[in-house]
């Protein structure tokens, strides 16, 4: 039996956070497992999506649960080279947040609905239409794998606000590792 693991987080900023992930190239046993990591560690967070990037992996690969209600049964999504085909002109605002930018939510307004194309864990070809908290947790993925997190959708004193309280927050954590 493989057991799943908690891999660890990057948090902004880091250059590995800005780049563009490279597509999966057919869903092999190894991409199968950082799947199953990256659901593990999203759960443990706690999050509703993580993106491959986020553990320091440049592929195109995210995975999911927005099913906030507790009790509710878990509905975890693993979705590789996911892919936007079409966005509502509808649109929504949600206050977003990212474990790669602990603690600091802002609202950021996005296409209501969302079809997106993707790969399943059996590498079979999916496409679902998705709204609500999906639809904005789904392109807040996409978009880790072109490099772009929520705070890049702020005004610029924002986001600069927010990235010097993480630059705090990860002197502070290299001051306790040392
Ligand atoms: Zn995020």
């Amino acid at each position: 039996m493989k057991r799943m693991s908690i891999r660890p987080i990057l948090i902004h900023p880091d250059p590995r956070l800005k780049k563009h992930a490279a597509p999966v190239e057919g869903v092999s046993d190894e991409m199968r497992k950082l799947a199953e990591d990256m659901l593990e560690t999203m759960y443990d967070a706690p999050g509703i999506g993580l993106a491959a990037p986020q553990v320091g992996v440049l592929k195109r690969l995210i995975v999911m649960d927005a099913v906030k209600e507790k009790d509710a049964k878990p509905q975890p999504m693993v979705l590789f080279n996911p892919e936007v085909v079409w966005t509502s002109p509808e649109r929504n605002v949600y206050e977003e947040g990212c474990l790669s930018i602990p603690e600091q939510y802002a609202e950021v307004e996005r296409p209501a609905e969302a079809t997106v194309r993707w790969l399943s864990i059996d590498g079979e070809q999916q496409e679902a239409k998705f709204d609500k908290l999906w639809a904005t947790c789904v392109q807040h993925e996409i978009d880790h794998l072109d490099g772009v997190l929520f705070i890049d959708y702020l005004k610029p004193l924002k986001r600069q606000m927010i990235t010097r309280k993480m630059q705090k927050l990860k002197r502070e954590l290299a001051r306790e590792k040392a």
